[in-house]
């Protein structure tokens, strides 16, 4: 029995066939473009597998998970360009005539941590990602959360010194929203160079600030027991390290749970790597039967 599971980035799109496990079959990773072209990819690559029962999709947002909802699996305000309106669970399922599971990609992410990674045995812990956009998937009382949609991470607000940082933010929608200000997309504009070719300790700290602050918002709305922090700017070397004593400098000793004291356990990168998301997926798959 074999399941298939994409982690559909707004970025890069992961495919995998594998038995619901932590190690995948075969995989295939291609850069998100058009909706037709993306989708048609996937396709390709999911009817080589003559066995498949089920296709967890892992989507990026926002996106309709409401099952009962005519627009379920469309891609609804984004600002990528082609993407708002797609119907992509409906143009998997037709093509690949499986039934398909839907989440976000950040929940996945978070369901690959909680089934074979960093967050096994917790109840309520957040996946948080920081690449191109921010997202997290956010698990209480050991289900992802979804609510009126999903929760959107990314997208909250957080204190923005102008005279140390007057870069306006790069979200379309809010400006300086968490998303807005600590994004890559964000460092890359302020900075006028990318993440990975910043060098500049100021622009860490900076970016370390931004981090702090929101995942401060996430310790004191959800109780989280653990947040992962993942993402290609989130797994930067020695951000992580910048980001854990000023968490803890701005919570100031308040929230008093034996998990807090150790930062080194409680905000940590995902065990699965990049893979947390379309592990995350297969998994959905196999539940789904
Ligand atoms: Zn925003």
């Amino acid at each position: 029995m074999s399941f298939g599971g994409i982690e559909a980035g707004g970025t890069h799109w992961n495919c995998a066939i594998g038995d619901g496990g932590a190690e995948p079959a075969r995989v295939a990773t291609f850069p998100t473009t058009t909706p037709a072209e993306t989708i048609a990819r996937a396709v390709e690559f999911f009817a080589a597998e003559p066995e498949l029962e089920a296709l967890g999709v892992g989507l990026f947002g926002p996106v309709e998970l409401r099952r009962d909802s005519p627009r379920w699996g469309t891609i609804l305000t984004t600002p990528k360009p082609g993407w708002e309106g797609t119907d992509v669970a409906g143009a998997l399922a037709a093509a690949l005539k499986v039934p398909i599971a839907l989440d976000t990609d950040v929940n996945a992410a978070a369901l690959g941590e909680w089934r074979h990674g960093v967050a096994r045995g917790l109840e309520t812990f957040v996946y948080v990602t920081v690449g191109t956009g921010i997202g997290g998937g956010v698990f209480a009382n050991g289900r992802p959360v979804h609510g009126l949609l999903h929760p959107e991470v990314g997208h909250m607000m957080v204190p923005h010194d102008r005279a140390r940082d007057p870069f306006a933010g790069s979200c379309p929608f809010h400006g300086d929203c968490l998303e807005g200000l600590a994004s890559g997309t964000a460092m890359r504009e302020r900075w006028g160079r990318p993440g990975e070719e910043l060098t500049d300790p100021e622009a860490w700290e900076l970016e370390a600030e931004y981090l702090a602050l929101g995942l401060a918002n996430v310790v004191l709305v959800l109780s989280a027991e653990r947040i992962v922090l993942g993402g290609g700017v989130g797994r930067a070397p020695g951000l992580i390290e910048r980001v854990r004593p000023r968490l803890q400098e701005i919570l100031a000793g308040y929230v008093d749970a034996p998990a807090m004291r150790d930062m080194a356990t409680y905000l940590v990168p995902p065990a699965l790597g990049p893979h947390s998301g379309v592990i995350g997926a297969l998994h959905l798959a196999r539940t789904s039967c």
